[in-house]
């Protein structure tokens, strides 16, 4: 499932090779695919066609495209397997290929929107204030938003009675940190995923947001990582790469900082891995 490393890249390969241009022909090749478009697929078809689309923005993993005018966002949701694929007019359609969008220049590009599991979409959506796609406008912005409040961050896990792992998983805390993210922060911060929020001072809710961002970074930097190998960025690259990962996957294989083999637990219908020496579990 794309994190947003690979959300973010997607996003960028859409500032790359979309934006200012003008929709043409749009096609909905699967009902599925547009479902959260409630005025259904002729209507998202119609609405696209001759507007201009403006500069892809991204909160935490969900990506949208502000039409030029300004009052509408075509939202993106990558699901499990969603792609966004910039592919030459022409290229045989992929097997999955849910949405075509063409585009009324002599780029000789369009946009394809491939999904084989169809838990992603675009929609149509009106813009808050703020300019963030209505459906969204609950979610928190993300550790790499340069207006993102620490201060108020701590202060919120301090103020919840809930553990951390949740709390960095809560979309409405802080965005965009997904499960194999929160257990690497949490490996290096040396903090069980079980520790209550309440129990954090200050200094270590720093770092524990310090990590979060290094982590992030370092993915950003490699081009997203994921282990879903459908996952495929806006050029048609895969995102997927073998960087060494400290926690996530590395059950019963050897703590990077003290050798002690790391476990895995399930957690909230996923997995969380950890150290159990590194990162011993609240007392209770
Ligand atoms: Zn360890």
């Amino acid at each position: 499932m794309p994190e947003l490393p690979e959300v973010e890249v997607v996003r960028r390969g859409l500032e790359r090779w979309v934006a200012g241009r003008t929709v043409g022909e749009v096609e909905v090749l699967h009902p599925r695919a547009v479902r959260r478009h409630l005025a259904g697929g002729a209507d998202f078809a119609a609405r696209l066609a001759g507007v201009r689309l403006g500069t892809a923005m991204r909160r935490g993993k969900y990506l949208w495209v502000p039409l030029d005018d300004a009052a509408t966002s075509l939202l993106g949701h990558l699901g499990m397997s969603g792609q966004l694929l910039v592919q030459p007019e022409g290229a045989p359609d992929e097997k999955h290929l849910r949405i075509r969008i063409r585009f009324d220049d002599t780029v000789g590009t369009e946009l394809r929107f491939v999904d084989q599991r169809t838990f992603g979409g675009l929609s149509l959506h009106e813009n808050t204030a703020e300019g963030l796609p209505d459906t969204i406008a609950h979610i928190a912005r993300d550790p790499l938003d340069p207006a993102f409040d620490d201060a108020a961050f701590h202060t919120a896990l301090r103020l919840r009675r809930t553990t951390v792992k949740r709390a960095l998983l809560d979309q409405s805390l802080i965005s965009g940190v997904g499960n194999i993210y929160a257990d690497e922060a949490l490996w290096r911060a040396r903090l069980h995923y079980d520790r209550p929020t309440a129990t954090l001072t200050r200094p270590k809710s720093a770092e524990l947001l310090g990590h979060v961002r290094d982590v992030m970074n370092a993915a950003l930097a490699q081009g997203g990582t994921s282990f879903d190998s459908l996952y495929v960025n806006v050029n048609g690259e895969s995102g997927y790469f073998d960087r060494s990962l400290d926690a996530y996957g590395r059950e019963d294989e050897p703590c990077h900082r003290c050798g002690t083999p790391m476990r895995r637990r399930a957690w909230m219908n996923r997995s969380s891995y950890f150290c159990p020496r590194c990162q011993r579990p609240p007392r209770v």
